[in-house]
């Protein structure tokens, strides 16, 4: 605890300039900033007025889950951003210069180069094993909690907000779940009132992950929260028909089957994440190579002012199915998904 009571002495406006805001979700508001002594950016992430947590409890788990796949947490922060007239709290995090897997699925309209889906979904692997490892459960793992640097590398966030639990909190949460949606990457026996969350949780949401980055797009789009409620626990899953059109793409079988293990309706058959490691660090082995190449593809594209529009034939219904109907269907060939 020595080294998080230095990292958390709260740091105040003082040392930043340039305070913006960059959004906001369920548990708070976050603010790009400089620090004026460090010289570089960083995130404020602020919690909602009633949002009643021990910051230094959510700083030592961000500390101790501490990994390069994981954002890094510089300190805590107390004070009033612009707009607000009462002191706050905050953490002081690691600025993520290319936003989220979710905000680059949207800009892109579809998934990345290939190459980078593999890293994509090999980093997520790394950094979920590691604060596994630490006995960390994130419980809200989607593509917005997943951050990029400047070199679309990934790193995890929002791990520890989500294990806290008071009236206040529960009421944000709801929001939380209900606005990021993060219900649909629940597993069924966590829409039980009684569910007491573990590992297992985790690993269905890293199933869906892996679908919404292999396919670019949000699982469910049209369904609301009582459809997932409902149709989750009866073994539908997101619509794998548009994954056949890439099915060419070396790795793909592997993650596709990775994926269906992950989001078993049985917990107990989902792999664990050291298990899910050996099939991402294979795949992505494959394209490592290819990597650099991808990354520059995708930042032009980022870099464009048209990169939000359409360029995919992707199945457009991507919405609940069937068990039966979720199998990758083997005898269709209809070319690349994207690009
Ligand atoms: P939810 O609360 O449902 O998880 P969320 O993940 O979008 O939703 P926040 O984590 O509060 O909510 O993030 C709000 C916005 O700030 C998002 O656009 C996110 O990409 C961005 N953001 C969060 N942390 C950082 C960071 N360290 N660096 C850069 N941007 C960040």
């Amino acid at each position: 605890m020595e080294l998080l009571s230095r990292k958390t002495e709260p740091v105040g406006d003082g040392s930043f300039e340039k305070l913006k805001l960059v959004g906001s979700g369920g548990f708070g508001r976050v603010y790009k900033a400089r620090h004026k002594d460090w010289c570089f950016d960083v995130a404020i992430k602020i919690l909602h007025d009633g949002v009643n947590m021990s910051l230094c409890d959510e700083a030592y788990h961000m500390d101790k889950g501490s990994c390069n796949f994981v954002v890094v947490l510089h300190g805590t922060y107390q004070g009033c951003p612009p707009g607000v007239t009462s002191p706050q709290q905050g953490l002081v995090m690691e600025f993520m210069a290319r936003g989220s897997v979710q905000s680059l699925l949207e800009h892109l309209s579809g998934p990345p180069q290939w190459p980078l889906v593999c890293r994509l979904a090999h980093q997520v692997a790394l950094g979920m094993n590691f604060l596994h490892s630490q006995t960390i459960m994130h419980q809200d793992l989607k593509p917005s909690n997943v951050l990029l640097n400047d070199d679309l590398n990934a790193r995890l966030a929002d791990f520890g907000l989500s294990r806290v639990s008071t009236s206040a909190l529960n009421s944000n949460r709801e929001k939380s779940v209900m606005i990021g949606g993060s219900y649909k990457y629940m597993p069924p026996e966590a829409f039980e009132v009684s569910y007491k969350p573990v590992r297992a949780f985790d690993i269905y949401s890293y199933g869906i992950l892996l679908w919404s980055i292999i396919t670019g797009k949000e699982p469910y789009p049209s369904a609301d929260y009582d459809l997932v409620n409902l149709k989750i626990p009866q073994g539908d899953r997101p619509c794998c028909k548009g994954i056949d059109l890439m099915r060419e793409r070396e790795g793909l079988k592997e993650l596709v089957d990775l994926m269906e293990r992950c989001w078993d309706g049985s917990p107990s058959k989902r792999p664990p994440f050291k298990g899910c490691l050996e099939v991402t660090e294979n795949v992505f082995s494959k394209h490592e190579n290819g990597i650099h190449d991808a990354v520059g593809q995708v930042l032009t594209r980022l870099n464009s002012p048209t990169s939000n529009q359409s360029n995919t034939s992707v199945a457009s219904s991507v919405l609940l199915q069937t068990p039966e109907q979720s199998k990758p269907n083997d005898t269709v060939d209809n070319g690349p998904l994207t690009q």
